[in-house]
């Protein structure tokens, strides 16, 4: 199992905190040690790794506890999001043209598993019911136009070819010509990948050219991609990379993306004995989303990568994290009955108003907890403004009254000399004041009346 090492390596990090009551700096730093390892011994690059402990730190000792929930459970589910937000967060799938066949570019150094992922990406097309093509511009490996061949006769798709001796950037753009006229929905392109070279065995017509990342790539090969990419504008350019090669997998899509601009990646040979690091890494290096892996040698193994589904399969907890996200949901309800309450509760006195004319800024909030009162569920953003500009103005206006007035308004009600007092100290006039404390009887009344009806609402549910 890939990640079999690094999920055994996290669960140590859970153990430490039995029987912990709360998350605190102090308890987590031990089990954020196990994660730092764990996540390093996968082959997630240092900076990575910094970053990703960093955060996780932070959200738990800001995490609020959820009632029924363990300590570790929640930084299960902490470290989790986090693992989410790494990979990229949601599914990125494949973008097809509107009009026109889709092209889409296949890169990568030789042996990652290239052909392979073309059959497979047509298989997947022929899935989705898109018509597709395999293309062959790979001209420097014979054996590869007959693997190509090969297998698109397995798919069940056309395969274009020129043999060795035409340009690749001219054969796919006559590959394209030869979709667009047969309706072809799709066109997946081979290019050449050369082996990585070490600097130890450099072929004589290579011409190395190192990276700020370290990586040594064949200028003639990056070259000529550009060509077959400004040749057909391709929608999709993806860069296959081998999981295995670790931390190399995030720098090498880096650097097509620096030298090429890629769209995406796909990495293969997840099945194998992977440490997972790659999967976890490319993302958050490179910038660009992994689009696809590859488990296996099976046409049919090449599946979408969904950030959230690779995040359990690390953590290997998924009733954890239904559960906590279920407790957090129920909280969340809760809180949000409370407010209502409060807010609906029938001493609302100046103060209330007060509270809600400085709470301006949460006005979006409140709307959106008021939605949920039948009836009171169209707030407009022009009624919220028009709501904001107003408590400003009566917010002069309670500032002027005293505490008691404030807490009862019934005096300001029986006397018109307290009226009087409150407009002058506020600079509005009598009837302005005589207004707003008109207003805040009707609020109340209307307030009782809703609450009268969520209870009456409640009591019959209580009886079904
Ligand atoms: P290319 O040189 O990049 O075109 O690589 P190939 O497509 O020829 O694949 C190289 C080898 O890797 C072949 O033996 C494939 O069967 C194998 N291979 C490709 N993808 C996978 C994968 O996802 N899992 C496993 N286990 N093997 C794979």
């Amino acid at each position: 199992e890939m990640f079999g090492q690094l999920t055994t390596g996290l669960e140590s990090a859970w153990n430490k905190l039995r029987g912990v009551d709360v998350l605190t700096k102090e308890n987590i730093s031990e089990p954020m040690r196990d994660i730092r390892r764990a996540l390093l011994e996968a082959d997630v690059s240092l900076p990575v790794v910094r970053r990703f402990v960093s955060s996780v730190s932070e959200k738990a000792l800001g995490a609020d506890t959820i009632r029924g929930v363990r300590p570790e459970q929640q930084l299960v589910k902490i470290v989790h999001d986090e693992l989410v937000q790494l990979m990229g967060g949601e599914v990125s799938d494949l973008v097809f043209t509107k009009s026109g066949p889709t092209v889409i570019l296949l890169a990568g150094l030789q042996g990652v598993g290239k052909t392979t992922v073309c059959a497979k990406l047509a298989f997947y097309l022929k899935k989705l019911g898109k018509s597709c093509m395999l293309v062959a511009a790979d001209v420097y490996r014979p054996a590869a136009i007959d693997q190509l061949t090969i297998l698109g006769k397995q798919v069940g798709v056309p395969v274009y070819s020129e043999g060795t001796e035409a340009k690749p950037p001219q054969i796919t753009k006559n590959a394209m010509e030869e979709a667009k006229s047969k309706n072809i929905d799709a066109i997946v392109v081979d290019t050449a990948g050369r082996l990585q070279v070490s600097l130890l065995c450099i072929p004589f017509n290579f011409q190395p050219k190192v990276t700020a990342h370290g990586i040594l790539i064949d200028k003639a090969m990056m070259d000529e991609l550009k060509e077959v990419k400004k040749a057909v504008n391709p929608t999709e350019v993806l860069l296959v990379v081998d999981a295995m090669t670790g931390q190399e997998a995030a720098a090498l899509v880096t650097t097509f993306n620096i030298e090429i601009g890629i769209t995406g990646a796909i990495l293969t040979k997840l099945d194998g004995d992977s440490r997972g690091g790659a999967a976890l890494s490319v993302k958050e290096v490179s910038g660009r989303p992994i689009k696809f892996v590859g488990r296996g040698e099976r046409l049919e193994d090449l599946e979408l990568f969904y950030p959230d589904r690779m995040a359990q399969r690390v953590l290997g907890m998924g009733d954890v994290l239904s559960f906590v996200e279920k407790a957090q949901e129920v909280m969340r309800q809760e809180e949000a009955v409370e407010l209502q309450k409060k807010i609906m509760s029938a001493k609302f006195d100046f103060n209330d108003f007060l509270k809600q004319s400085q709470n301006v800024a949460k006005m979006g909030s409140m709307s959106r907890v008021i939605g949920m009162i039948p009836g009171m569920n169209k707030v407009t953003p022009a009624q919220i403004r028009e709501a904001e500009k107003r408590l400003a103005f009566v917010e002069s206006m309670i500032n002027a009254m005293t505490a008691e007035e404030r807490e009862k308004p019934e005096l300001l009600a029986e006397s018109r000399e307290r009226r009087i007092r409150v407009a002058e100290e506020s600079g509005k006039t009598e009837q302005e004041v005589s207004q707003l404390v008109a207003q805040l009887f009707q609020m109340r009344a209307q307030m009782q009346k809703l609450m009268g009806m969520v209870q009456g609402q409640e009591a019959i549910a209580g009886m079904g």
